[in-house]
C-alpha cells in the first residue's frame, strides 16, 4: 500500500471532525481522515441564516431521495446529507440540544448511561452564559443564545403560556420540557461546524491527513481483520493502510453501506445484491428510523417574519449591512429560533413531541430568502416507533444506497403527529397572534377532520435529518463500538444510536465520537 496511518477514519462529518482532533491528539500515533466530499468553501456554509442555500448547494450534499414511503402517498421524500467537509454539521440547522437524560439510560449499554456521558457534554461545550453544573465553557463548541430573535418568538412562547404550557428554563438541563427560544451552534456570527470546532484548530499537525475528494469503496478485510481502506481519486482505485483501525464515520447512511459493499452484512441480502458475502451481520442496514414532521404555515400581511417583501427592502438592506459589518442581527440567527417539548397524551414520562415555530414563509419557489410574510409551526414525532432500512441498491459503490424510512409504518406515530398538528392550531390561534389578521395556507381552515388532518400529514411529512440506528450499538457494534467479530473495525457516528434523541442530533454524535476517543485510546495505552 502506498500510504498507511495508525487510525484511518471515514468520513469527514460530525463524528469524524472530533476523532481526527482527539485521535491526532497523540503526536506518536499517525492519523487520516478521508472525506469523499470537497472543503467546505462555500460562503452559504459560514452564515447561518443563509442555510437553506447550503443544503440546496447540489456541492455540499449526496443528493438522496428516499424510496417511495408506502404509508405517505408514495412519495419519495428528500434526504439531503452533507457529502462535504464538517459532513451534515456544515449544512445542518446548527440548533443545539443534548437530548433528554433519560433517552440515554434507555439505551441500555455499559457505559452509555446519561452519568456516564454527562462529562463528555461538558467537555465538548463553549456556553459563555453557564450558570449550572449542566453547563460549560471552554470546549469546542461554541453555542449561543440568539441574540434578539425575531419578534414573532415572543408572541409563540406567550401563546404556549396562555394554552398552560411551562416554559423551560434551559433545553440543555434536566428537564428539557416546556416552551422557550432554542440556542444555536454560532460563533461570532458565523456556523459552528465539524471543521470550525475541531479541525481548524489541528490542522497544522504534523500527524494529521485530511484527504477530502477521496471517495472510500470498501473496508479492506483479512482473516477477520481490517487493514485499511480501497478509495477512488479522480477515477482511480487505491488502497490506504491501517496499522491500528479503520473507524466508520461514513453516517447513518454511509456507515452501513459501506460495511454491505465490503460483504459485512446479511448474507441473503448480500447476495442478492450482488456482494460476496464475508462477514455476518443481519441487522447492518436495518433499524433505520428518523423523526417524522409536518407543518401547518399562515400567511399575513404584517412584516415581523423574516422576508422580502417592498415595505421591508430598506429593512433587508439594513440587515445585509448589519451582517457585513458587525457579523450581527437575524442573518447571523438560525431562523428557527424558538420551540416546545411536549407530550402527547398522558401516562407518558417524558416530552414526545417537538412543536418548532418558524418565524418565515415557507417558500415554495424554493429561495433561500423567504418572499412575502408567514409563520408556521413545525411538529415532530420525536420518539417513533417505525423502523426502515438502508441497503444497497447493487454491487456498484457510487449506486445510491435504497432509503426506506418506512415512516408512519406504525400507527402510533400517526397519533403523536396528530396530537402535533391540533395542538400547533391551538398556539396559532391564540390571542398572542390574533392582531396579525393571517390567513392559513396549508392545509387551511377547511381541514378539520381527522381523515383530512391525517391526509395533510400524509402529503407533507418530511424528515428533520436525524436518521440513527443502521449499525445499532448492542447488535453491530459492541458498546466499544467495535465490529462485531472482525478486529480493527469500529463505527462512530450517528448510526450506533439505538433509538433516536428527543431533539437534534448533531450533539448527541458529537458527544459519541468524544466518548469514543477515549474507548480507542484506552484500548491503545490499556
Ligand atoms: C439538513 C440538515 C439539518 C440538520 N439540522 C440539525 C440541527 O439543527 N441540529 C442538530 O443537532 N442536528 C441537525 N442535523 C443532524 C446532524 O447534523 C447529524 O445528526 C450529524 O451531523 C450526523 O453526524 P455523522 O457524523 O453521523 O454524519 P455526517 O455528519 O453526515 O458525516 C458523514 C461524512 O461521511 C462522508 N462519507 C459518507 N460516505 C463516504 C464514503 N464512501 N467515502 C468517504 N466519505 C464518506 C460524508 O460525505 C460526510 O461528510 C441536521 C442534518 C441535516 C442533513
Amino acid at each position: 500500500m502506498a500510504e498507511v496511518f495508525d487510525y484511518v477514519i471515514v468520513g469527514g462529518g460530525t463524528a469524524g471532525c472530533v476523532l481526527a482532533n482527539r485521535l491526532s491528539a497523540d503526536p506518536s500515533v499517525t492519523v487520516a481522515l478521508v472525506e469523499a466530499g470537497p472543503p467546505d468553501s462555500d460562503p452559504a456554509i459560514k452564515v447561518p441564516a443563509m442555510v437553506g442555500k447550503a443544503i440546496g448547494n447540489p456541492r455540499n450534499g449526496w443528493g438522496y431521495l428516499s424510496t417511495p414511503q408506502s404509508h405517505a402517498d408514495n412519495r419519495q421524500l428528500p434526504v439531503p446529507r452533507g457529502r462535504v467537509l464538517g459532513g451534515c454539521s456544515s449544512i445542518n440547522g446548527m440548533v443545539y440540544f443534548r437530548g433528554h437524560p433519560q433517552e440515554y439510560n434507555d439505551w441500555n449499554q455499559p457505559g452509555w448511561r446519561h452519568e456516564d456521558l454527562l462529562p463528555y457534554f461538558l467537555k465538548l461545550e463553549n456556553y459563555e452564559a453557564a450558570t449550572t453544573p449542566w453547563r460549560a465553557r471552554g470546549g469546542p463548541v461554541t453555542v449561543v443564545d440568539i441574540p434578539k430573535p425575531n419578534p414573532l418568538v415572543k408572541r409563540f412562547v406567550d401563546a404556549a403560556e396562555f394554552l398552560g404550557y411551562p416554559r423551560c428554563a434551559d433545553f440543555n438541563g434536566p428537564e428539557p420540557e416546556g416552551f422557550g427560544p432554542r440556542q444555536g451552534a454560532i460563533r461570532n456570527g458565523r456556523r459552528v461546524s465539524g471543521v470550525t470546532a475541531y479541525l481548524d484548530p489541528v490542522r497544522h499537525r504534523p500527524n494529521l491527513r485530511i484527504l477530502t475528494d477521496h471517495a472510500v469503496t470498501r473496508v479492506l478485510l483479512k482473516e477477520g481483520r481490517a487493514t485499511g481502506i480501497e478509495v477512488q481519486v479522480e477515477g482511480a482505485r487505491r488502497e490506504i493502510g491501517a496499522r491500528r483501525e479503520v473507524i466508520l464515520s461514513a453516517g447513518a447512511y454511509g456507515s452501513p453501506q459501506l460495511l454491505q459493499l465490503s460483504g459485512i452484512g446479511d448474507p441473503a441480502e448480500l447476495a442478492a445484491k450482488g456482494v460476496t458475502p464475508l462477514h455476518a451481520l443481519p441487522d447492518v442496514g436495518r433499524h433505520l428510523h428518523d423523526h417524522p414532521a409536518s407543518s401547518v404555515s399562515l400567511r399575513t400581511s404584517d412584516t415581523s417574519s423574516y422576508g422580502l417583501s417592498l415595505r421591508t427592502v430598506p429593512r433587508a438592506v439594513g440587515i445585509g449591512l448589519n451582517y457585513l459589518l458587525f457579523r450581527k442581527g437575524p442573518l447571523a440567527s438560525n431562523v428557527f429560533e424558538a420551540n416546545g417539548f411536549v407530550r402527547s397524551r398522558a401516562g407518558l414520562d417524558r416530552p414526545d413531541l417537538q412543536i418548532i415555530f418558524m418565524p418565515a414563509h415557507r417558500n415554495a419557489n424554493g429561495h433561500w430568502l423567504p418572499i412575502g410574510h408567514g409563520y408556521g409551526i413545525i411538529f415532530v414525532a420525536l420518539r417513533p416507533e417505525s423502523r426502515g432500512s438502508v441497503l444497497l441498491a447493487g454491487p456498484d459503490p457510487f449506486a445510491k444506497p435504497l432509503i426506506d424510512f418506512n415512516f408512519l409504518a406504525d400507527p402510533r406515530d400517526m397519533d403523536v403527529l396528530v396530537e402535533g398538528f391540533t395542538l400547533a392550531r391551538r398556539i396559532l390561534a391564540a390571542p398572542q397572534f390574533a392582531a396579525l389578521k393571517s390567513d392559513e395556507v396549508s392545509p387551511g381552515a377547511g381541514v378539520r377532520s381527522r381523515i383530512d388532518i391525517e391526509a395533510h400529514i400524509r402529503r407533507t411529512l418530511v424528515t428533520v435529518h436525524h436518521p440513527v440506528g443502521t449499525c445499532r450499538m448492542g447488535d453491530v457494534v459492541d458498546a466499544s463500538l467495535r465490529v462485531k467479530g472482525l478486529t480493527g473495525l469500529r463505527v462512530v457516528d450517528a448510526s450506533v444510536i439505538p433509538t433516536v434523541i428527543a431533539g437534534n442530533s448533531n450533539i448527541p454524535v458529537n458527544m459519541v465520537a468524544e466518548r469514543a476517543a477515549d474507548l480507542i485510546l484506552g484500548a491503545r495505552h490499556g
